[in-house]
């Protein structure tokens, strides 16, 4: 998105990967779902992020920007369920890398297998072949990624170059992770679905599915509430089992009911609901209705921790933001921008990582135009 800015410029653009070919992780996100970004209000999509530095760069280029960018290259966009924008039926992500990959093609040389090694103010140190060279350059924008995935490329390698440098990164952890649990609340429920629960923590929460695994829980519901739980000595959150009816409601099915097993019944309570209150709920309280629709209504968990990084859908951390300018520009490096998930920003799934990294490029792209033009 950098280089995109600058087609109007007369510049010379060289995109350099260590891999054969760009874009290897925009290809894995298209193999599950391929939010490309969200239909929400401007505010209400700004929110989704943790940090002022990414929220001010969505504002110069949001949701909208990307979309109509998106039409621009030839690539179609739908409205899905609950306000996620994918491409449009039939286009697959292969054909919007190369939709865009052609858009860039009359100016960007794309320069492959060559893996960038460290930096100065005027040149970058690369290995092409197994040989060392420094090429020169007048602007560098740095897209590396974050540390998830390193099979597609984003293995994280830079950090200890900019770490020498001075420049304060900050550890990367996962994010958009799974939870895992310990080993009595998953035994025996691999592969149900807790269908329709609200998980909360701290400031964050989100409704949907959550789908058991041999190690805990996976799905949207556990992924958005990771930054809150990340802060936390020992992480715990709240499910609430029945979010659909109000505590006053669930207490009343259960009063009404013959007994406890019977008002569960009624309420419709699915295996792994009932398997966790019969488990980890004290008898006096599943004997007193009261409690027990406390216990339904804001059920805690307490995890053992996230996934290995290598298998999340991003990364925390990343280069501070105090060492950054708005257009992502390197204070102690002026002419070298850093762009995308190797920045110190978090977002949820759903769109809002991709969003994230396309402004981030844009401002750096934008900024680079401003002073050359
Ligand atoms: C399974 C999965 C599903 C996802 N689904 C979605 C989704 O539906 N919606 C969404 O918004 N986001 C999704 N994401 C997240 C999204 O794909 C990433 O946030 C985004 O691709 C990050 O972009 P980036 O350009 O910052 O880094 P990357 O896409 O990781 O690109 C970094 C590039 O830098 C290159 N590189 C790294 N180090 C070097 C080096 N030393 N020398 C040369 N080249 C180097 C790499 O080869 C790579 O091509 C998903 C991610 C995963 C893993």
């Amino acid at each position: 998105m950098a280089a995109t800015q600058l087609l109007k410029s007369d510049c010379e653009i060289l995109l350099l990967d260590q891999k054969a070919s760009v874009g290897r992780k925009f290809l894995v996100a298209g193999d599950g779902g391929f939010n490309l970004t969200h239909s929400e209000t401007p505010s209400e999509f700004r929110d989704k992020y943790d940090s002022d530095w990414i929220k001010n760069t969505i504002r110069q280029f949001s949701n909208k920007d990307w979309i109509k960018f998106l039409k621009q290259i030839g690539i179609e966009t739908k409205v899905g369920s609950s306000g996620k924008i994918f491409p449009a039926d039939e286009i697959k992500p292969i054909q919007v890398l190369n939709a865009w990959k052609e858009f860039l093609a009359s100016k960007v040389q794309f320069v492959l297998n060559t893996r960038f090694l460290n930096f100065d103010e005027k040149q970058v140190e690369v290995e092409r072949d197994g040989k060392k060279e420094k090429l020169d350059f007048d602007y560098l924008v740095l897209a590396l990624g974050g540390k998830s995935w390193p099979v597609t490329g984003s293995d994280g390698a830079w950090v200890q170059g900019f770490e020498e440098k001075g420049i304060i990164v900050t550890p990367f952890e996962s994010s958009n992770s799974g939870l895992v649990l310990y080993e009595n609340w998953i035994e025996g429920l691999e592969g149900k679905i807790l269908k329709n629960i609200q998980t909360s923590c701290g400031n964050q929460s989100c409704s949907g599915d959550l789908v058991c695994t041999s190690y805990g829980l996976e799905g949207k519901p556990a992924y958005a509430i990771n930054g809150a739980l990340r802060k936390m000595e020992k992480p715990v959150f709240k499910v609430d089992l029945k979010p659909q009816m109000t505590p006053e409601k669930v207490f009343e099915i259960l009063k009404k009911a013959k007994n406890p097993s019977q008002g569960l019944k009624e309420l419709k309570m699915g295996e792994v609901a009932v398997f966790w209150i019969r488990n980890f709920v004290s008898k006096e309280r599943f004997l007193n209705p009261k409690e027990l629709a406390k216990a339904i209504k804001e059920f805690p968990i307490g995890i053992k921790g996230f996934r290995p990084i290598d298998e999340v859908i991003s990364c925390a951390g990343g280069v501070a933001e105090s060492e950054i300018t708005e257009s992502g520009e390197l204070n102690r490096y002026p002419t070298v921008f850093v762009a995308g998930e190797m920045i110190d920003w978090d977002a949820p799934t759903g769109g809002y990582l991709i969003q994230g990294c396309v402004s981030s490029g844009y401002v750096a792209g934008k900024a680079i135009s401003k002073i050359i033009n």
